[in-house]
């Protein structure tokens, strides 16, 4: 056997494979030049094409392209009425802002825990959270694999709950034929960099709703509306708005717009390559007993955008952090998605208990993000898989023994 990098051999790959990559065409480029030539950086037509682009995506009748996915998670929450004492049920592997854009409007996170096989939010665990003050909830497509929408749909008519769908990770991943973004309430998107298409910052919010639509219109566009239907005053002329609410300025400029279009046109293409890797690294990780990955019953319907293995470190008699580092030192830009929300210091200060969801304490001791990304070769995912391989063998090998 080789001898592990870490351990000073050779590493399985002679540069560094990242986790995430956005992947830019030259036509996306050029997309983002001629917008820089026009009359519009902002409040243009490429705004508004990028909106309608996503309406088809999306399968939405509504969307508003904004700043980023927290915005987008912000708006949400605020045209969903989330006020002072509110609680709001949030997945708890996911990122901060899934939480945090509660807390921005004075509501209160309750985390639910993860389902052990998805590690989506568990709608048993939705059920035992709920409280007369529960609102909404804000469930994340972990890693793209949509959530138990049936379920959680006939939690929120029974409690009277807004469903309100994290999507970040999940662009172009569609349920039964329907495309994420028309089935929960209101879904929100990211557009970073590491997401499946980019426009460096931003996000969108989709609804069916033409209330909640409005709403999201509003709030992020500074509460002000220029719909002379709303306005409580005479109208006094052609340069005349209202503001009606505390909204923020959450737009999209036309540059990032005119570059998450061109990117639109390429998700098929995107999506038919993550779904390729994920289908090669499942087959050969099904053959190795101290991993495992998550379980999607449709991959064929999935965007995946993270793909996450969990080592049995109890099995393998090493920790996450060996593993980690281990394959750090094979050149394969491993990361950790993500530490339970509640854990963070922020919300132990705000008093949350860090034993509150045990599959998810338990998801994070094993987790560790491969590289999964349009831009990887066949090679580098022959490299990735072969990593994996190699410290598992030599974790079976000696792991117990040298005591990590
Ligand atoms: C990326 C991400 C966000 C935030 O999106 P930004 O565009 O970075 O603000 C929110 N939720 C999840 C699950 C994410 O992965």
């Amino acid at each position: 056997m080789d001898a592990l990098a870490i351990d000073g051999g050779k590493p399985v790959s002679g540069h560094l494979i990242g986790y995430g990559h956005q992947d830019i065409s030259d036509r996306d480029i050029q997309a983002v030049v001629k917008t820089l030539r026009s009359d519009y950086l902002t409040c243009g037509p490429a705004t508004e094409a990028f909106e309608a682009g996503l309406r088809l995506a999306t399968g939405a009748k509504f969307v508003a392209a904004v700043a980023n996915g927290t915005a987008a998670l912000h708006v949400a929450c605020l045209a969903a009425g989330i006020g002072s004492g509110d609680e709001v049920i949030v997945s708890s592997i996911t990122f901060a802002a899934s939480a945090n854009c509660v807390l921005y409007c004075g509501g209160i996170p309750v985390f639910a825990d993860i389902d052990p096989y998805t590690w989506n939010i568990s709608s048993k665990s939705i059920r035992e959270k709920i409280t007369s003050k529960t609102r909404a909830i804000v469930a994340v497509d972990f890693g793209g694999v949509h959530v138990d929408s049936e379920e959680i749909r006939k939690i929120c008519d029974e409690h009277n709950l807004i469903f309100i769908e994290d999507a970040a990770h999940a662009i172009g991943t569609s349920h039964g034929g329907r495309q994420v973004g028309s089935i929960a309430d209101i879904t929100t998107f990211s557009f970073h960099p590491v997401k499946t298409i980019t426009t460096g910052e931003g996000g969108a919010v989709a609804t069916n709703d033409p209330v909640l639509a409005a709403r999201v219109e509003l709030f992020a566009k500074h509460g002000i509306t220029r719909d002379a239907s709303l306005f409580h005053n005479p109208d006094e002329g052609g340069w005349y708005y209202e503001q009606l609410e505390l909204g923020y300025n959450y737009r999209m400029s036309d540059i990032q717009a005119a570059l998450g279009l061109s990117q639109l046109e390429r998700l098929d293409d995107f999506s038919a390559r993550r779904r390729e890797i994920v289908s090669i690294y499942n087959s050969e990780f099904s053959k190795i007993p101290e991993v495992s990955f998550q379980k999607d019953t449709t991959p064929e319907e999935t965007t995946r955008h993270l793909y996450v293995l969990r080592f049995d470190v109890e099995s393998l008699g090493v920790n996450r952090k060996y593993v980690f580092d281990a394959l750090r030192a094979e050149n394969i830009g491993v990361n950790v998605h993500y530490l339970p929300v509640y854990r963070l210091p922020y919300y132990a200060f705000l008093g949350y208990n860090s034993d509150c969801c045990i599959e998810a304490n338990h998801y994070y001791e094993e987790a560790v993000t491969l590289p999964l990304h349009c831009c990887l070769t066949n090679e580098e995912v022959e490299h990735v898989i072969g990593g994996v391989k190699k410290v598992v063998e030599h974790c079976k090998d000696g792991g117990r023994r040298i005591s990590r």
